[in-house]
């Protein structure tokens, strides 16, 4: 029997500004806590290389606007910046890493709308050792299916109250998507929206890229992902890699798109923080691109997103 990961936890709480280090194998939450009975709170996961969280500041700033979406008060960043460093510190001393290829920690920050009743949220930071199975979809490329997401692309500002540019902790419907892929043999998903846009993954924001040789015989490297006012997460991963491919003299797009711009693309990805630029290999069922074309601009923009703090 293997042994569970594992796993630092601790919660928030201005009498410990370093957190408040709890058991992670015991009960820790009470059975009124909003963030269990509506799935009422916001959340954030990030991946720490070498003990470094990458990202740090994008990952805080979009806790804020989703908790602000929310009207939820949370903590300040830099109780959330002591809380991290010290679950990362003591992760990593309790749990050396062996292998330094492999020295990546998942790092969730959650924060409930607390218990009923009471004022103040329930926040904690939690870091566990990042599985394999990122590590191999970056590698081996995944296969993933359309899925009908159910609403329009204008529906996020038309109804605000869906919350649909929040990290929430209604996730239920995105794991639902992703049982039904594996289901149909597919490892993740790409929705669009009821009328024939793009969305964005489960889990994932979601790329493509177009080569082209143009009349003065340069390659012209585009790099395109949804635009943001559809509904969709603004993914720090997507955002960070824009930079670093703008700097190299990659040239940016955001939709709209349609499926069938992503059967055309010379490469598709589903990036995230943690399982990083997993290349897409099929969408239902059908190859996209070439593979050494796809293998050669993973490389690249694989390159770019490692150099990325
Ligand atoms: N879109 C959704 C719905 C997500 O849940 C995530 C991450 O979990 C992403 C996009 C990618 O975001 P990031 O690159 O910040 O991890």
């Amino acid at each position: 029997m293997t042994s569970p990961a594992p796993v630092v936890l601790a919660f928030l709480d201005p009498a410990y500004p370093d957190g408040r280090v709890a058991d992670a194998s015991k009960p820790q939450l009470l059975v009124t806590d909003l963030g269990v009975t509506r799935g009422d709170g916001v959340f954030e996961t990030m991946l720490a290389v070498g003990g470094t969280v990458r990202k740090m500041q994008a990952h805080l700033d979009r806790l804020a606007g989703s908790a602000a979406a929310l009207d939820l008060e949370i903590p300040d960043q830099q109780a959330w910046r002591r809380v991290i460093a010290a679950a990362v510190a003591r992760h990593r001393l309790e749990n050396p890493p062996a292998d330094p290829a492999a020295d990546e920690l998942v790092v969730k920050l959650v924060v409930t709308r607390g218990v009923e009743g009471a004022p103040t949220p329930t926040a904690w930071v939690q870091a566990t050792p990042a599985g394999a199975a990122g590590r191999r979809q970056r590698e081996t490329g995944i296969d993933v299916i359309l899925l009908d997401r159910g609403y329009d692309s204008d529906v996020a500002d038309r109804a605000p109250w869906l919350l649909l540019g929040a990290k929430t902790l209604s996730y239920a419907v995105n794991m639902a998507a992703l049982r039904h892929a594996h289901k149909q043999g597919a490892d993740d998903v790409i929705f669009f929206s009821s009328d024939g846009r793009v969305l964005e993954g489960p889990t994932s924001t979601v790329l493509l890229a177009h080569v082209e040789k143009s009349d003065d015989g340069t390659t012209v490297k585009r790099l395109i992902t949804p635009q943001l006012d559809s509904g969709i997460l603004a993914g720090t991963s997507q955002g960070a890699l824009f930079a670093a491919a703008k700097a190299a003299g990659w040239e940016l797009g955001y939709g709209p798109l349609e499926p069938r711009d992503l059967m055309d693309a010379d490469a598709v990805w589903l990036i995230s923080s943690v399982r990083l630029l997993a290349p897409v290999n099929r969408i239902d069922g059908k190859e996209i691109g070439t593979p050494a074309l796809q293998k050669e601009l993973t490389a690249e923009l694989g390159e770019l997103f490692a150099g990325i703090q």
